[in-house]
């Protein structure tokens, strides 16, 4: 069982030929709404891989909050502790033109995601074999919820996108932190030095994902280990490293070589198909993979 404590938005993308200039307004080419968030992303991910998932979010009384919470459930996912703000649900505008983008996010609701919201679904860190993290809702709530994971004996991931420096204690409570490269740099305020230096000296557990390269683990001894990444032909990278979160949540619990080996496999899987959701592998198409 996996908790997600995290984000709920609806992206909204649009494909025009030139990015709108300041008062200009103009056509554009394309539009499409797609479920997002790092929170939302992740707990399907993990829900796919057979995992059962529990999301604490907030949305707000509207369309896309709807929209958002039905997919969840669609999707396998317990959305009980999904509350409903006083804000709009969180958004991201994302503009897309000649293969650059423009994006525009607003939190919305995930920004009333509270402590008190952790402290109703405490039966869900009761029953969590995992609980996972992610930093687009409040640093506060965060922190909150790995306090409680701590109290029941769980083990919190916390994937610090976007990345922001960490306060002592949230490291402190972190079991396994799952940035990327950057993010580890923000993350611990490591800018200009060597990674895997930073990496050897981690107190805690890490796994830090890197693209193709596969990712960089701490093992049950201490020790740094590289697992290479799966070869594929890569089509659209959005929602790999969220795919890769969701996964190691989800099969945490047949060691953590194992399940970094399928995280990699499942994170590589999703860059072979468009879209973040989309490119998300169901628990067969992960087996098939692996096996061939
Ligand atoms: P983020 O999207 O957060 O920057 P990464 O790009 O590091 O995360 O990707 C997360 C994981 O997805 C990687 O650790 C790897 O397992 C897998 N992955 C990402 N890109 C590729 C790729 N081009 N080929 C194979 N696997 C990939």
């Amino acid at each position: 069982r996996v908790v997600v404590v995290g984000s709920i938005n609806m992206d909204l993308v649009t494909e025009t030929d030139t990015f709108p200039r300041l008062g200009e307004t103009l056509f554009g080419k394309r539009f499409a709404q797609y479920p997002g968030g790092k929170g939302a992303n992740q707990a399907v991910a993990a829900a796919r891989l057979g995992a059962e998932v529990t999301m604490i979010g907030c949305v707000g009384a509207d369309a896309f909050g709807d929209a958002m919470k039905a997919m969840l459930v669609n999707e396998g996912v317990d959305t009980r502790w999904v509350s409903t703000g006083r804000e709009a649900t969180g958004i991201a505008a994302i503009t897309l033109s000649a293969g650059d983008n423009a994006i525009v996010v607003v939190p919305g609701a995930n920004h009333e995601l509270s402590p008190a919201d952790v402290d109703r679904a405490e039966q869900a860190f009761h029953d969590a074999d995992v609980v996972l993290a992610q930093l687009e809702v409040p640093l506060a709530t965060v922190r909150h919820a790995a306090r409680v994971a701590h109290a029941y004996g769980k083990p919190f991931f916390l994937n610090p996108a976007p990345a922001v420096a960490l306060p002592d204690e949230l490291l402190e409570l972190t079991t396994l932190l799952t940035p990327n490269e950057h993010e580890l740099a923000t993350a611990l305020q490591t800018h200009g030095a060597d990674w895997k230096a930073v990496l050897q000296r981690m107190p805690g557990r890490i796994a830090m994902t890197h693209g193709k390269d596969g990712a960089y683990y701490t093992t049950d001894d201490g020790d740094l280990q590289h697992q290479p990444g799966f070869a594929v032909q890569a089509v659209d990278t959005t929602g790999a490293g969220d795919t890769f979160n969701g996964a190691l949540a989800a099969f945490w619990h047949l060691g953590v070589a194992e399940a970094m080996r399928r995280a990699n496999a499942a994170g590589a899987l999703s860059v072979t198909r468009a879209g973040a959701q989309g490119g998300m592998p169901t628990l067969s198409e992960l087996e098939r993979f692996l096996t061939n």
